[in-house]
C-alpha cells in the first residue's frame, strides 16, 4: 500500500504539472485562474516532501507508513496552496489518513474508508454536498462507488477503477450544473456550461490511482 500511495503522488504530480495549463482554463472561465497554478505547485511539494523523508523504518506497520505519507501530503498541500482547493484537498488527505490508521480487512476496504473519509472532511470544511459544482461532484460518487464495489465483492484494482469511472462521469455532470459554492458561485447562471476545474481534478487523482494500482479502463 505504501509503495503504491507514493507512486500515486509522484505520478499524479507529473499529471498535474503536465494539466496545470487546462486546469487553470477552465478556472479562468468561472473562478480566478488559478486551479491548476495551485495543484501543481501543491503536488510539486509533495514530491519534494517525498524526496527529503527518510528511508521507511521497517519497524512500521504497511498501514501506519501509509497513513503518515497521507498525513504528510495533506500538511504539505495546507501549507503550500492558497486559495479553496489547499485547505479542501489537505483537508481530504488528513481525514483519509486517519481512516487509513484504523483495523481494515483488505486495502479495497481501507481505500473505501479513505474516500468516504475525504469527501465528509471536504464537505465539513467547505459547507458543500453533491450538485453544487464542486470537486464533491467527483469525489462523492467515487465514494459510493467504491463502497459499492467493494461490497460486490470487487478487488482492490476493480474498487479503485470504479472510483476513477465514477469521477470522471461526476466530472462531466458538473458541465449543465449552476455553481452555488466557491468563487464560481459569484457568477451565477453564467457558470452553466463549463466544467469544474476541482472536480476535473479530482477525476484525475482517481484515474492516476487507478492507473498506478494496474487496473484498466473497463
Ligand atoms: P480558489 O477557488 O480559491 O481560486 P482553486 O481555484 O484552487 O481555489 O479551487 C477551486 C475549486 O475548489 C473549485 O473548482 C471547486 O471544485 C472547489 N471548491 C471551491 N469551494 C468549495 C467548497 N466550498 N466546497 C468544496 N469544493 C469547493
Ligand atoms: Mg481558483
Amino acid at each position: 500500500m505504501h509503495d503504491a500511495l507514493t507512486a500515486w503522488l509522484r505520478t499524479a504530480a507529473a499529471r498535474l504539472h503536465d494539466e496545470a495549463a487546462a486546469l487553470t482554463a477552465l478556472d479562468q472561465a468561472i473562478g480566478d485562474g488559478d486551479h491548476g497554478i495551485n495543484m501543481d505547485r501543491g503536488f510539486g511539494a509533495i514530491v519534494a516532501m517525498l524526496d527529503g523523508r527518510p528511508p521507511r523504518d521497517g519497524g512500521t506497520s504497511e498501514a501506519a507508513a501509509t497513513a503518515d505519507v497521507v498525513r504528510a501530503a495533506g500538511k504539505t498541500l495546507i501549507s503550500t496552496v492558497g486559495g479553496a482547493a489547499g485547505p479542501l484537498y489537505g483537508t481530504a488527505f488528513l481525514r483519509a489518513a486517519a481512516a487509513v490508521t484504523a483495523e481494515h480487512p483488505s486495502s479495497a476496504a481501507a481505500f473505501v474508508a479513505a474516500v468516504e473519509a475525504a469527501a465528509t472532511g471536504i464537505g465539513a470544511l467547505g459547507k458543500a454536498t453533491t450538485g453544487e459544482k464542486t470537486m464533491l461532484d467527483a469525489i462523492v460518487p467515487a465514494a459510493v462507488a467504491a463502497r459499492a464495489a467493494l461490497e460486490a465483492g470487487g478487488d482492490t484494482p476493480s474498487v479503485i477503477r470504479a472510483a476513477a469511472d465514477a469521477a470522471e462521469a461526476g466530472s462531466d455532470a458538473t458541465i449543465p450544473m449552476l455553481a452555488t459554492k466557491g468563487r464560481a458561485s459569484y457568477l451565477g447562471e453564467r457558470s452553466i456550461g463549463h466544467r469544474d476545474p476541482g472536480a476535473t481534478s479530482a477525476a484525475l487523482l482517481f484515474r492516476t490511482l487507478a492507473d498506478v494500482t494496474g487496473s484498466r479502463p473497463g
